[in-house]
């Protein structure tokens, strides 16, 4: 099969790799759509230690059930599926308690499993998400991003008429501003230093403020009638949107870290203090969360269509390097050969 292979820094090459074959519990994915995540473009740099070459990225993705291993009763060659990407041990203190992402023993598919940027793919049978009718497979490729959205924003605990501020309008901030507007918070600001996704932040119902440190606190002031907001999400992860984030968030509010761009940053701790604002690390989803996506993009209330871009795999390469460079694209899907739309999948048996 054919297969977008991380083999350095910088370097992604299509190979013919031997096509994977399921074991117990497995399936193998026909895969249709493979999106391309931010945090696969640190990787892609070589800045990521959890993706080490050579590897096949992609864990953001649709496809058809192609081949079933032993042990997965009920699964159906042919049925159209998204997965959730992070497998879980299942039996540990986290995963009992609905908080597998903190699974000591997580896996991720593209990092420590091969990924979906390939032809197929081996997932556990249990990672499966049947897509609802009516969804296309686009846009379940993006249940993933999508429910880390559900999940930051869920353990953000706001309520129906508060504020929030979004910083960064790429596919994360973008979905937590549709899951804001979903949960009936009123004001949702946004900023973001690219102009294109600010007026897609725009057209999704969020406000948009202006980026700068000085204009950015002055407007989320002047829209929060000077107390600031109530929770504010990085969904950036640098040095300034972290301190903005702080900056901006009223005495007793949150500030919700997503963006997982720099490791070591400096923050007015005193403000903190002061002002008794939380911290909140948020990383990735568990199930609940990941359904919950899932419903939502297929009922509409969520989605990405403004600034989505599907490309061949074979162009992964020149994909991986115009975002790493800054393209606004909301989020790039990538097809492998033969997988040009649902009805046009052909399952080779
Ligand atoms: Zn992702
Ligand atoms: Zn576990």
């Amino acid at each position: 099969m054919k297969a977008l292979v991380y083999e350095a820094p910088l370097v992604m090459n299509v190979r013919d790799v031997e096509r994977p074959t399921p074991g117990s519990g497995e399936v193998l994915l026909r895969v249709v759509y493979s999106g391309i995540c931010g945090s696969e473009l640190s990787g892609f740099l070589g800045q990521n230690s959890l993706r080490t070459p050579p590897l096949i990225f992609g864990h953001e993705l649709s496809g058809v059930i192609a081949e079933t291993g032993p042990e997965t009763a009920g699964v159906e060659i042919g049925a159209r599926v998204t997965v959730n990407p992070l497998v879980s041990c299942g039996r540990c203190e986290y995963c009992v308690t609905a908080r597998h992402q903190l699974c000591r023993e997580r896996l991720l598919l593209g990092a420590s499993l091969p990924g979906s940027n390939a032809e197929y793919v081996v997932v556990p049978a249990a990672s499966l998400e049947p897509v609802p009718d009516g969804l296309d497979l686009s846009d379940a490729s993006m249940a993933e991003p999508a429910a880390c959205a559900v999940h930051a924003v869920r353990l953000s605990g706001i309520r129906a008429g508060e504020s929030a501020l979004v910083i960064g309008a790429g596919p994360i901030g973008l979905f937590v501003v549709q899951v804001l507007l979903a949960h009936g918070v009123t004001r949702v600001l946004v900023a973001d230093r690219n102009p294109d996704r600010r007026r897609i932040a725009a057209g999704l119902g969020a406000t948009v403020v202006r980026d700068g440190d000085v204009e950015l606190l002055a407007d989320v002031r002047s829209e929060t009638g000077g107390s600031g907001v109530r929770v504010a999400f990085d969904a950036a992860g640098t040095a300034t949107t972290r301190t903005n984030c702080v900056a901006a968030t009223a005495p007793g509010g949150k500030v919700m870290l997503i963006g997982l761009h720099t490791d070591q940053t400096s923050l007015p701790v005193n403000t903190l203090i002061r002002g008794e604002v939380a911290l909140h690390g948020v990383f990735a989803y568990n199930p609940a969360a990941f359904r919950t996506a899932l419903a939502w993009l297929a009922e509409g209330r969520l989605g990405l269509r403004d600034g989505v871009v599907e490309a061949d795999l074979e162009d992964g390469l020149g994909w991986y390097q115009r975002l790493v460079d800054g393209h606004p694209a909301t989020k790039v899907l990538l097809r492998p050969p033969g997988a040009v739309a649902d009805h046009l999948v052909e399952v080779e048996r």
